[in-house]
């Protein structure tokens, strides 16, 4: 039996994973975490997280670093008839929430992931193999085998890591989750929807509302967001009859916002159809091997959620694992608002753990 190469293995460096490695990294476990990708996913997907989310990103370390790359959103959300009248306002909150920050957060993912990333520099106790692929794990005596290779590199022969513990963080087809043999409880949700994201042009200063508008027409319901500075998204649903090839053709695409923005105005970022899925794993946990984010869960966009979860997740798993590897049952921590305060540890108290040695 080889030694352990870490105590964690996390596999997956997207924000449920970044945010894992910082806190595992900060509590001074050894961690190894191994991304399949050369760089992070570029293409956007969220664009807002919450004051709690917030939180535990200041908890890091990087509340400043993440500020610097999000807008603070106070404009709540509108819901408008086929007619363009208004049905409902979800009034926004302007100020400081309960968290000592603002509620609501709009943000670039790539721009988040980075700052995330940016974080792990601090830690020589988190290493970070970018461009590798997993592809077995192995439970065996007192750990886990993981076999995998470079894929950035011709003929890469196989590598294998042994770590105590392993935390699948690898995504909605995560093989981690796999492995497990969790089963997975669908909840019903499975709607396809064109993802339309641009940035305005310099000089181009259209008449888009602040904050978030659901358009509820029967006919074609679609969800607007002012993301950050020129960055403006649509969401479309698709409905019986569309053909998701010719949708995402330039001419199609930017018919269906000719309401709002035309192509002289924006450039393209990116168009793509994602299936939102609402399902949840039953067992997140089978002996070393845990999930967290989209690996355990996934839930349809429009609260902006999923990757909240998946970073509570990490606040959730980390002093955990921190404690069990550290071999203690009960340990201190301080939480920054109260520097003096210092209370043995619990599933609620999860910010900043200085462990107990
Ligand atoms: C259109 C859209 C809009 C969204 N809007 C929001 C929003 O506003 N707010 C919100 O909170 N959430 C939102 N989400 C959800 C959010 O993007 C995801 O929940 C989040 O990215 C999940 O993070 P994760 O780290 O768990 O997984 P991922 O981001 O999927 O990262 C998993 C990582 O694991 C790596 N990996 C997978 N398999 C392997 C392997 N075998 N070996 C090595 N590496 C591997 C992958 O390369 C990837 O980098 C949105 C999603 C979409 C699609």
């Amino acid at each position: 039996m080889s030694e352990l190469d870490c105590d964690v293995a996390i596999v997956g460096l997207g924000p449920s994973g970044a945010m894992l490695a910082n806190l595992l990294g900060a509590a001074g476990v050894s961690v190894l975490v191994l991304e399949r990708l050369p760089d992070v996913v570029p293409t956007p997907r969220a664009i807002h997280f919450d004051g709690e989310v917030m939180r535990a990103f200041q908890s890091i370390g990087l509340g400043d670093a993440v500020a610097a790359i999000a807008r603070p959103g106070m404009e709540g959300m509108h819901f408008v008839n086929a007619a363009g009248r208004t049905l409902l306002v979800r009034r926004g909150s302007a100020g400081v929430g309960p968290h000592g920050c603002a509620n609501n957060y709009y943000f670039h993912q790539p721009e988040l992931e980075r700052a995330l990333r940016g974080g792990l520099g601090r830690y020589p106790n988190v290493q970070v193999r970018l461009g590798f692929e997993l592809e077995a794990i192995t439970p065996s005596g007192d750990g886990v085998m993981l076999e995998g290779r470079q894929v950035d590199a011709a003929d890469a022969a196989t590598q294998t890591f042994r770590a105590r513990y392993v935390v699948g963080a690898d995504g909605a087809r995560s093989l981690v989750r796999k492995t497990m043999g969790s089963s997975r409880d669908d909840l019903g949700l499975h709607q396809p929807w064109l993802v339309f994201d641009v940035m305005l042009n310099p000089g181009v200063d259209l008449d888009l509302p602040r904050h978030t508008v659901q358009h509820c027409d029967p006919a074609r319901p679609m969800t607007y967001c002012n993301v950050t500075d020129r960055r403006r998204r649509w969401e479309i649903m698709l409905m019986p009859g569309d053909d998701p090839a010719q949708l995402v053709q330039p001419d199609t695409l930017w018919k269906l916002v000719s309401r709002w923005v035309r192509p002289d105005q924006a450039t393209l970022e990116r168009a793509a159809i994602y299936t939102f899925h609402s399902v949840i794993t039953q067992g997140w946990r089978k002996g070393r091997l845990l999930l967290a984010g989209d690996s355990a869960h996934q839930t349809p966009p429009f609260l902006g959620q999923g990757m909240c979860a998946g970073i509570r997740d990490a606040v959730n798993l980390a002093w955990k694992l921190a404690a069990v590897c550290r071999g203690k049952r009960r340990t201190i921590c301080s939480i920054p608002t109260k520097p003096n305060a210092r209370r043995t540890c619990g599933p609620s108290s999860t910010w900043r753990c200085n462990w107990a040695t």
